[in-house]
């Protein structure tokens, strides 16, 4: 039953994701209007979908995921914030594809609790060198259908970075290399300091950012992000993230000037 429900909502999502396909020239130039494909990257524990939208269509990849640790969501609404803009900027899209995985721990989320039902703490789960078995981490890496869909959408797009939002530790943690400078270039737009925390135990960014190089930031938030507005959190941060997407360019100057 409740997963029939769900394949209902995720049809309606398809058919709004279909539907803005159709091709038009934006207002303020020749670029086309953006679209985005969603799909279900796969399914929880409770069989909540994981969803993934991408945007654009370019050689230079971005993914962002919020909510892998549920009780540290936050960054849900920021991602889903971005996706507007997205829609509405196609100059962010020139030569990139945006993957966007704004709640890649559905169940968690819903209960408010850091692991997934299984009580595994996804961020431990990935094959990392330094994976560390435990009943908490999982007894083998990649034991969760939550981490699985994560690993499957990196290894299908490619990301030449990855951006997660995590709570409470208010600051900018990096792995990889050059991941310090794109660090660095979110840190311009937000107050939260610029800080390596070290690869945690098969953790997404031990195993992407130190064990395959690519460029992993993990986006520490306050705790009190959350309860905070979408459009609170977007002020304080959405410049950080656009930061990302748009690296290693400038931000566009109208999101600068007409800035809080
Ligand atoms: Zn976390």
């Amino acid at each position: 039953m409740l997963k029939q429900a769900w394949l209902i909502g995720l049809l309606a999502l398809l058919l709004v994701g279909c539907q803005s396909n159709t091709t038009k020239v934006a207002q303020d130039g020749n670029l086309p209007k953006p679209a985005y494909r969603a799909a279900v990257a796969g399914w929880s524990v409770e069989n909540r979908p994981i969803m993934v939208r991408v945007y654009g269509s370019g050689d230079d990849v971005v993914l962002l995921m919020a909510g892998i640790h549920g009780n540290e969501a936050a960054g849900v609404p920021i991602l889903e914030r971005l996706g507007k803009e997205l829609m509405v900027n196609p100059k962010l899209l020139v030569g990139r594809t945006v993957v966007l995985m704004p709640e890649v721990n559905p169940d968690g989320v819903k209960a408010n609790i850091r692991r997934n039902v299984n009580g595994i703490d996804l961020n431990r789960n990935f094959p990392a060198d330094n994976f560390d078995a435990s009943k908490g981490h999982g007894e083998e890496p990649l034991s969760q259908p939550e981490s699985r869909a994560i690993l499957a959408q990196i290894e299908k797009y490619k990301p030449n970075r990855i951006i997660t939002y995590h709570q409470p530790l208010k600051c900018i943690d990096y792995d990889g290399e050059g991941a310090q400078a794109l660090a660095e270039a979110m840190g311009e737009h937000t107050d939260l300091p610029v800080k390596r925390l070290g690869g945690r135990p098969g953790s997404l960014g031990s195993y992407f950012g130190i064990d395959h190089n690519i460029p992993c930031i993990t986006f520490e938030l306050p705790k009190n992000a959350t309860g905070q507005s979408s459009e609170d959190l977007w002020n304080q941060y959405g410049l950080a993230t656009l930061a990302s997407i748009v690296y290693p360019k400038a931000i566009p100057s109208e999101f600068t000037e007409t800035a809080q």
